[in-house]
């Protein structure tokens, strides 16, 4: 009979047991639970400074090259950050930063400039704005350097940076008013970077026809001259029309857009929000008609045999009624018709008055 207590005496010692190891179960819950909750915090807490950093980032960007365009005409911001992946964005959708309207995707390097962090804080050397651009081309690329974005905004930024130490060689040394037919066509293996730069990104996209892409690299080279060595000079040897426009001085937009030969179409691409994922570097290349005979030879043989440009073609080239744009464009986005030269009928070009 002194078994029942005893048995029972155990059970209570055992309950007590239990309640402690209950006691000390539910404190490791709750301490498990808590340690989850600060991770949590944490990984909240990372994410914020990544969000604050890439918006730093951004602002340093941008007051770099205002501070820039205080020294030089030189007037590109450069895009918003955005994901560095090489996927098709829509061209309108990427230029402005300052605008509240910009849509915003879940990606959290989409921080508007206007939300700066009011934290300081030290930036490791390789945040690179690079880090930031874009592609806008249009194509998927094998290599960075294929990118029109990325390597004019990378040559633009490295030549800068070395033009405010005072390290860049003057301009005639590396860049000729005018590139050579042969480094236009032979682009790999020239030392010009420009056309190194071209020749990368025309590998994937190709005008209609040879001419067209003589033409849209002569205009891209003497642009790029001058955004690389602004002086009075390399200016003048930029179309007036190529000239930025008011809207490209002040509003933030991708350098591809300089590009496009339409003053009025640049300025409502950098002006418009609008979100058609149809725009692309590489339809408006494709798109390009630069005005010359089908049946006219664009370069001369000089007396020793080598090939030069037919100064003829040239003119033509920096002409503005000769850059037109396909029909097939047209009928894509019929409303900015008023924005551009629209390619003529068959036949008209060889006819038309503007050859010099
Ligand atoms: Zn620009
Ligand atoms: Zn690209």
């Amino acid at each position: 009979m002194e078994s029942a207590p005893q048995k029972r005496q155990r059970t209570e010692l055992q309950l007590a047991r239990k309640r402690q190891a209950d006691r000390v179960s539910q404190k490791a819950k709750r301490e498990q639970a808590k340690r989850n909750m600060d991770h949590l915090e944490t990984q909240l807490a990372k994410l914020q400074d990544t969000v604050e950093l890439l918006s730093d980032q951004l602002q340093a960007m941008h007051a770099e090259l205002r501070e820039r365009d205080k020294h030089c005409p030189s007037h590109c911001r450069p895009p918003p950050p955005q994901s560095t992946a090489s996927d098709v964005q829509p061209l309108g959708s990427l230029d402005g930063d300052n605008n509240a309207e910009t849509s915003k995707d879940e990606n959290p390097s989409e921080v508007p400039a206007k939300q700066p962090s009011s934290k300081k804080r030290n930036r490791s050397p390789a945040d690179s704005p690079l880090d930031l651009i874009k592609c806008l081309c249009g194509v998927q690329h094998q290599v960075q350097s294929e990118c029109l974005e990325y390597s004019t905004f990378s040559i633009l930024l490295k030549t800068h940076e070395n033009l405010a130490e005072g390290k860049e060689l003057p301009i005639t040394t590396w860049l000729p008013r005018t590139p050579s037919l042969v480094s236009i066509f032979c682009p790999a293996a020239s030392t010009n970077p420009v056309i190194r730069i071209l020749g990368a990104f025309f590998r994937q996209v190709h005008p209609t026809k040879v001419s067209t892409l003589l033409a849209c690299c002569l205009l891209m080279y003497r642009y790029l001259r001058w955004r690389l060595y602004p002086d009075k000079e390399t200016f003048r040897d930029v179309p007036e029309w190529v000239h930025p426009t008011e809207i490209q001085k002040t509003v933030p937009h991708p350098v591809c857009v300089d590009f496009i030969p339409w003053p009025k179409l640049r300025d409502y691409i950098v002006l418009h929000k609008y979100t058609d994922p149809r725009h692309s570097v590489s339809l408006f290349i494709r798109s390009i008609r630069v005005r010359w005979p089908d049946n006219r030879d664009f370069y001369t043989m000089s007396a020793q045999g080598e090939l030069l440009l037919d100064p003829e073609f040239e003119e033509a080239v920096y002409r503005y009624e000769n850059w037109q744009i396909s029909k097939d464009w047209i009928e894509m986005f019929p409303a900015l018709k008023d924005y551009v030269n629209v390619e003529e009928d068959e036949g008209d070009s060889q006819t038309a008055p503007n050859w010099p």
